[in-house]
């Protein structure tokens, strides 16, 4: 495959422009690139820092910050203050349902399986514009110290990541106006970073242990070829340094008598900053003790890890599930790689050494290692290591055609050949019987800019609500660029397939052409995207809601029947103007509005059963 890289100021080729490699983080984020001396490092621009925390801030004036100056809005402008979006991307209401409580800020919730979006001022954004934000800035900041426009990146994300969650990174890349090579999994990054699996001949079991600021993961790895396969992961997604601060916070309440209750937020601030000081202090040191107005901040080795004892156990735990779900024993382990700025504390790397039999690797900055990997990555899929074989890959992804002419890319762009993917779908009207499978080629949001494969029906689905089939559609893609794609209906298992070649009339011009396409149209194409899906949402609204007034209107008032149907009617109004924003925020009007109705209904259902039981 002929390697292209787009000038995206003069939408010229370039042949020699540098990638970077990107660890986008849910508590710091960070760019890496390989010097000249063929050395992976991090980009430090002008005294910033190598670390750019992943917070972005909306201000009154329209202004958005990113980073240190927007982590200090998060105590004086919680509502406007963005953090940890990572746990959100690509996520929907159903997944982090239960766990809104974390979050400071808005989160819209209609509990169903639409994507997640965030409410700042008059403004609703989706995880993946946030997310740009922190990739915006770290272009920048590669730009302005490289001196050289930045276009290109490989960028990283967990092991568990699952398609949406990758396709939302590369989304929120796209919108930075990145060109973003390929999606590398974490623990595949640090693995490159201390070198292992760059031998194509190297036959390896690895473990790689990732404690960061709000969650951990640990992964097993099989590298065979120069190929990495995931074998299992585990971990928890709420666990991180984050819980050492706040275990020596309430340590420190304790010691210094003060009453938790009436902790005003300032000082509540202070005492967290204090203890990630203290805890970043006893990574090198045995105590901390420093006194700040009435408080005494002390703090010995020995206390704080029998702080964090149980937590660090918690993560063992999850060492061994994913050894035993990966069916293998602690000896079949070959290497461990620590990363993460919480494997910095001596205790925690102890106890995985115990663990493991073995000391991991950690001479690389555990919160540096997986960005500098992913700037190998990047060299590698940029062709500068003759010593390693590039494999054949996908040039442009490969979807179908969903809910209002968007496209949902099933392969995407880049991905080794051969290949096999697969999603599940359902129709959307009751009693349908015949589904269209429209198999599109291209990086844009809307099929009608992409390019048209093939199309034909799944027929014969046995008439059912909408919702209730269940039609997986799977893409092979063979070795030889041959693409058959298979829509089966589970339930009744009727089926149909097709083959096609979409490389068939594809030329290298036509490729360039459609990648500088869709990074110069990412913004509209996001913005239109972002109308189609909230069009759904609402117009979807509205149908439950009439459906529910239909029916249970004997629960209501007559005041609350009125008022619900002025919601449906702004509604209504503002899905025939078509701006996004005011139509997710009649939305949630409708949705907070009607909510307390839902559960009123549920509560007469509950008692009702409950009647005529004896209770004795
Ligand atoms: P993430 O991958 O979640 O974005 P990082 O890998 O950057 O996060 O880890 C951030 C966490 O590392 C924070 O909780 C921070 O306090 C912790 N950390 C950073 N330096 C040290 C240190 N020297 N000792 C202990 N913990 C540290
Ligand atoms: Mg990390």
């Amino acid at each position: 495959m002929a390697k292209i890289s787009i000038n995206l100021a003069t939408g010229s080729l370039q042949k020699e422009e540098i990638i970077v490699g990107i660890d986008l983080g849910t508590t710091n984020s960070l760019v890496a690139f390989i010097d000249p001396d063929k050395n992976p490092k991090v980009i430090n621009d002008t005294g910033k820092g190598l670390l750019v925390p992943s917070i972005v801030h909306f201000n009154a004036a329209g202004d958005t910050l990113v980073g240190n100056e927007a982590r200090e809005f998060l105590i004086t402008d919680p509502a406007n203050t963005i953090f940890s979006v990572k746990r959100l991307l690509g996520r929907s209401y159903k997944d982090i349902a239960g766990h809104q409580d974390t979050f400071s800020y808005k989160l819209i919730d209609e509990g169903n399986d639409s994507l997640v979006k965030i409410q700042a001022g008059d403004k609703f954004y989706t995880p993946i514009e946030l997310s740009a934000e922190i990739l915006k800035e770290l272009k920048a900041r590669a730009e302005h110290a490289l001196k050289t426009p930045v276009n290109r990146a490989v960028i990283t994300v967990p092991a568990y990541f699952n398609d949406s969650q990758r396709q939302a990174t590369r989304d929120a890349g796209r919108l930075a106006g990145l060109d973003v090579l390929r999606i590398v999994n974490e623990p595949t990054a640090a693995s490159l970073a201390y070198g292992i699996g760059l031998d194509p001949t190297e036959q390896k079991t690895i473990a790689v242990y990732d404690l960061g600021g709000g969650t951990f993961d640990v992964s097993i790895l099989a590298i065979q070829n120069g190929i990495f396969e995931v074998l299992s992961t585990n971990g928890n997604t709420f666990l991180g340094g984050d819980d050492f601060d706040r275990a020596i916070v309430h340590y420190w309440i304790d010691k210094n008598k003060l009453d938790a209750t009436a902790l005003d937020s300032g000082l509540m601030q202070q005492l967290r900053l204090k203890a990630e000081e203290a805890k970043k202090a006893l990574s090198t040191q045995n105590l901390f003790n420093e006194k700040s107005g009435e408080i005494w901040y002390t703090l010995d080795r020995h206390t704080f890890e029998q702080l964090i004892e149980a937590k660090v156990t918690e993560t063992l735990n999850s060492c061994k599930q994913a050894l035993k779900d990966a069916k293998l024993a602690v000896t079949d382990i070959d290497e461990v790689v620590m990363v993460g700025g919480s494997t910095r504390t001596p205790y925690v790397k102890a106890q995985v050494a115990a663990f493991f039999g073995r000391q991991p690797h950690d001479r690389i900055n555990p919160d540096e290692v997986v960005a500098l990997g992913a700037a190998i990555q990047a060299d590698i899929l940029a062709g500068n290591r003759s010593d390693i074989l590039l494999l054949d890959v996908t040039p442009l992804s490969l979807g179908i055609e969903t809910m209002g002419g968007l496209m949902d890319v099933i392969i995407a762009r880049n991905a080794k050949v051969p290949t096999k993917a697969g999603r599940q779908y359902t129709t959307s009207i009751d009693g349908q019987v015949n589904m269209k499978i429209s198999v599109y080629q291209g990086e844009r949001d809307l099929v009608q800019e992409n390019r048209k494969l093939a199309e034909f029906d799944l027929k014969g689905i046995p008439s059912m609500p909408a919702g209730m089939p269940k039609v997986d559609i799977n893409f092979i893609l063979n070795a030889d660029g041959i693409l058959t794609v298979q829509a089966i209906e589970l339930r009744s298992g009727v089926k149909q397939e097709i083959d096609i070649t979409p490389s068939y009339g594809l030329t290298d011009d036509t490729v360039e052409k459609m990648l500088i396409d869709s990074i110069t149209h990412a913004e509209s194409d996001v913005a239109q995207r972002m109308l189609i899906e909230a069009r759904g949402e609402g117009e979807q609204l509205v149908y439950t809601a009439e459906r529910f007034i239909e029916k249970n209107s004997f629960i209501l008032t007559s005041e609350e029947l009125e008022n619900t149907k002025i919601h449906i009617t702004a509604l209504r109004a503002a899905l025939s103007e078509g701006n996004k924003d005011i139509i997710l925020k009649k939305a949630d009007e409708l949705n907070e509005f009607t909510r307390p109705f839902a559960e009123r209904l549920m509560d007469m259902a509950v008692s009702k059963a409950m009647k005529g039981k004896a209770i004795d």
